[in-house]
């Protein structure tokens, strides 16, 4: 629990805010801060209030795990504390530091005089989660920043470092000195001189063509804000702030009052707490010691080697790259090199700084350097006997205590570590394509995998900027096995009748980045081929063959090749439908002696997207996922899914998970050999006759 320490000195009253790690604005921390403050103003020898914070900085803001419960309107919430600090008969000065977000920059509004260090960030970020300030931010920061800074900083949620604003009327002093020593000197001042206490609210926002400047705000965020609502209600309230600040005030809580309540904001808080909840790993507690790492290796310059090798060259971290011939060693470095092009063309990275970078890479064709790495990274071909080779030959020259990791996307985790003396080193580090941009790392636990090992993977992934989720061992791991369900399920849908540009039509206006035909044409269908194959030889006499075959045999592997599920003009990534490929569909039915029918857009949302939602609850219940929430984790990251819907699973919640499941068994009753697949999960069957969620079920961060 936090605490604000009261200190008196020569007649100021330090208020300091204590509640790690960024001072958040709970209940309690509300509740402390309104007690200290009535000290201050019953004590004869106070005569100014100063609030400061310690650690980050002021104050993150409001503590989000109580939006949609009681304790967020408890007394005294947010407005009554920012109503006691205005009434508040002496001088409160507020001094910032560090972060001063929503909640905290709202407090600061309140207060009736502002001191800021130069590099203090302040911001009010709600439209993030799909909300706006709801605590008087958008009627008081447009009437000391300006409409079109106000309009700037909350449509766009972004922080602004104080420096940036020291000539508004948001701050009365900024030092780049001594936070504390300039607000006691600003809090003596004013005792002395007996100022006025300044009311933010009494003041007015001035801009000649103020309601041009508004509509052409509104016309651009319209254009701009697709499915979200928060940032159009964000100006509608800012707009508010011309008129009266009582009536703005009112008009301020009607639209944050129904942001709180719409699906995208529910949605977006879910995938904000999830998003924490994903680095704590059942099992491990978080005081769980970590090793250092400060120097990595990579073994293998292919595609994936060399965006692993980029993720930590990008954060400062040298790297040993090892390949087994000076060709490909050159072609990866050169791959490296060119991926950077884009960031120079752009402006966001200069030729000094790529210099820098590259310096940290030590290209190798001997294992000798890697003697001394801390974590080294295996990238090789997605073989078996390639990658027992590779870790035999870690395991003699890896430095004890040194992480031994794969990025295998299918191979089984637990086989590999055996091919060392020391499995508990061993883990899987799950990269998605392409390793420097995409997000997303599955950090797969195999059986013997340390606690430290796991928790020193979490640590480090923070550091290089990825979003980690712990995954078990199972083919595909989280993301690979819900996508596999949901492409069979595509599958289905072009073998009952649709084509696949309305399957890509239906499940993009459903929000999906990128339909699966379309996605199948970017990542290539030699990759699901290459499955299917490997499948065949696993389960002797099983059917694996499908339309896809047909296409590959064609010489049809996606975009590469120019032609896929679609047909490409060269050098553009447009997806053309192409009648050779349903005359192909056609043909193929036929040879199946399937009788082709109309298949609805809401059918082909609810197939493939339950399809997901049966194989995640599969997956939180075989334990392979941590909880439900991380496996919408996993799918926002990896493979497009709209963070407005929140996940698969989180979607399924809002759907109804009764609604759910009567829908997959309405499928598994039509499906005959595919029963098994659609029927609902034993955890969703549980939960939908519950009337549950996999939110609140056992092991959900949210
Ligand atoms: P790739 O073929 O592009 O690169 C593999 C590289 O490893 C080649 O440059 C090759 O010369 C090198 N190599 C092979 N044997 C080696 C050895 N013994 N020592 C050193 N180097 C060796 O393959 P990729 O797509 O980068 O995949 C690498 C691994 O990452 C595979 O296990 C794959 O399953 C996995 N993976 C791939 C993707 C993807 O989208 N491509 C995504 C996640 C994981």
């Amino acid at each position: 629990m936090g605490t604000v320490h009261f200190e008196l000195t020569g007649g100021v009253a330090v208020l300091r805010l204590d509640n790690p790690p960024v001072n958040s604005l709970g209940v309690e921390m509300r509740g402390l801060i309104a007690a200290s403050l009535a000290r201050a103003e019953s004590d004869p020898n106070v005569g100014a209030v100063i609030l400061i914070g310690s650690g980050k900085g002021l104050s993150g803001g409001a503590d989000i795990r109580e939006f949609g419960t009681p304790k967020a309107s408890a007394e005294p919430n947010l407005r009554t504390l920012l109503q006691l600090v205005e009434d508040c008969s002496k001088p409160v000065i507020v001094a910032i530091d560090g972060i001063c977000m929503g909640g905290g920059l709202e407090l600061s509004l309140a207060c009736h005089y502002r001191v800021a260090h130069v590099s203090a960030r302040v911001g009010l970020p709600e439209v993030k989660i799909g909300l706006l300030p709801g605590a008087g931010g958008t009627q008081r920061l447009p009437r000391v920043v300006g409409l079109e800074t106000a309009v700037n900083m909350i449509v766009s949620g972004a922080p602004v470092e104080a420096e940036k604003l020291k000539a508004t009327a948001l701050f009365d002093k900024v030092t780049d000195g001594d936070l504390l020593s300039a607000a006691l000197e600003l809090a003596r001042q004013i005792i002395a001189e007996k100022r006025p206490l300044k009311r933010v609210r009494d003041l007015r926002v001035e801009m000649p063509n103020a309601e041009a400047f508004l509509q052409f705000a509104r016309n651009t965020v319209k254009a701009v804000a697709g499915p979200y609502p928060a940032p159009l209600a964000c100006i509608e309230s800012i707009a508010a702030a011309l008129g009266p600040f009582d009536a703005g005030i009112k008009r301020e809580r009607e639209l944050f009052a129904g942001l709180m309540v719409s699906p995208e904001s529910l949605a977006l808080r879910h995938v904000f707490q999830a998003e924490r909840g994903a680095s704590h790993i059942v099992g491990v507690p978080d005081s769980t010691p970590t090793r250092p790492v400060q120097k990595i290796g990579v073994i293998g310059a292919g595609t994936m080697g060399g965006g692993i090798t980029m993720t930590f060259i990008n954060a400062g971290l040298p790297v040993v790259l090892l390949e087994t011939t000076q060709e490909a060693l050159d072609r990866g470095l050169a791959n490296i090199r060119r991926n950077y092009q884009g960031a120079l063309r752009k402006g966001t990275l200069n030729e000094a700084s790529l210099e820098k970078r590259l310096g940290l890479i030590t290209p190798t064709l001997q294992y000798e350097p890697l003697r001394d790495a801390d974590l080294i990274i295996e990238a090789v071909f997605e073989s078996l006997e390639v990658k027992k080779q590779v870790f035999e030959k870690l395991d003699g020259i890896a430095k004890p205590g040194a992480i031994l990791a794969s990025n295998t996307s299918a191979l089984n985790l637990d086989t590999i570590a055996q091919f060392t003396r020391r499995p508990s080193d061993v883990i899987g580090l799950h990269f998605f394509s392409p390793a420097n941009v995409m997000r997303l790392l599955e950090v797969v636990r195999g059986a013997k995998t340390s606690a430290e090992v796991l928790a020193t993977a979490m640590r480090l992934a923070k550091k290089v900027g990825k979003v980690a989720v712990v995954s078990g061992v199972c083919d595909g791991f989280i993301g690979n096995r819900m996508v596999a369900r949901y492409g069979n399920a595509a599958n289905d849908l072009i073998m009952a009748g649709a084509l696949p540009a309305q399957v890509d039509a239906a499940l993009e206006k459903f929000g999906m980045a990128m339909g699966p035909f379309r996605m199948s044409d970017l990542a290539g269908l030699d990759i699901g081929l290459a499955v299917r194959k490997r499948r065949a030889a696993e389960f002797p006499g099983r059917d694996f063959s499908e339309v896809a075959d047909v296409l590959c045999e064609a010489g049809r592997f996606g975009q590469k090749t120019s032609a896929g599920w679609y047909r490409y003009q060269a050098g553009s990534r447009t997806a053309i439908p192409d009648p050779e490929v349903t005359a192909m569909i056609e043909k193929y039915r036929a040879q199946k002696g399937l009788t082709p029918r109309k298949v609805s857009d809401t059918e082909i949302v609810e197939r493939c997207i339950y399809a997901l939602v049966n194989e995640g609850a599969r997956i939180v219940e075989e334990g392979i996922a941590q909880r439900s929430s991380d496996v919408d984790i996993v799918y926002l990251n990896g493979y497009g899914f709209p963070a407005y819907r929140g996940g698969p699973m989180f979607y399924a919640d809002q759907v109804g998970l009764g609604e759910v499941a009567r829908t997959l068994r309405r499928i598994a009753a039509a499906a005959k050999a595919d029963a098994a697949f659609w029927t609902p999960a034993p955890l969703l069957a549980r939960l939908a006759q519950e009337g549950g969620t996999f939110s609140e079920s056992k092991g959900s961060s949210s």
